[in-house]
């Protein structure tokens, strides 16, 4: 296990040695996952597997997990994300050895260049945010939280008062 994540990685060359490497990735690299997050700050864990499987398919699979600050869209607050994401890429040159690759593997179009793992990681974690994300606690919701807590008056209406209204408007 390396432990050392390095910008750019020769994927298929990795792949062809059977390399394990661990390492961090700062949230404020990942360019396109930015605009969604409510914080910059925070890093991610990844780990990266290469390896040849005895099909001959080169992979790449890891695992990403850390916190995401997202922006609740019910009520506007941001809210703690657990990120836990896992997954098995199968690496291809193009699109004819896409078809190929057996079910189990998500494909990977791999280009001559190194690939940068910021965009890998970004790519991940991209698919396993929600669209609209929303609290899921329904207490830390601010917007669900106002609604539950209103006055106490309201709570406890004399229900003859409301008769009387009734009555008012009839
Ligand atoms: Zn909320």
């Amino acid at each position: 296990m390396i432990e050392h994540l390095p910008d750019r990685l020769d994927l298929y060359a990795m792949a062809e040695a059977g390399r394990e490497l661990r390492g961090r990735i700062d949230l404020a690299s990942l360019e396109r996952v930015l605009p969604l997050l409510g914080s910059p700050e925070g890093v991610l864990q990844v780990t990266l597997e290469l390896g040849k499987s005895h099909d001959g398919t080169r992979y790449l699979s890891g695992t990403i997990t850390g916190a995401l600050m997202l922006q609740c869209q019910r009520c506007l607050e941001s809210m703690e994300y657990p990120l836990g994401v896992n997954f098995q890429l199968g690496l291809v040159h193009s699109q004819e050895e896409m078809s190929k690759l057996p079910e189990r593997f998500e494909p990977l179009l791999v280009s001559q260049e190194p690939t940068l793992v910021a965009d890998l990681v970004s790519d991940e974690v991209l698919l396993t945010l929600p669209i609209v994300p929303v609290h899921t606690d329904m207490k830390q919701c601010q917007a669900l939280a106002a609604e539950y807590h209103t006055p106490d008056a309201g709570k406890r209406e004399n229900p003859f008062a409301v008769l009387a209204q009734l009555k008012q408007k009839q």
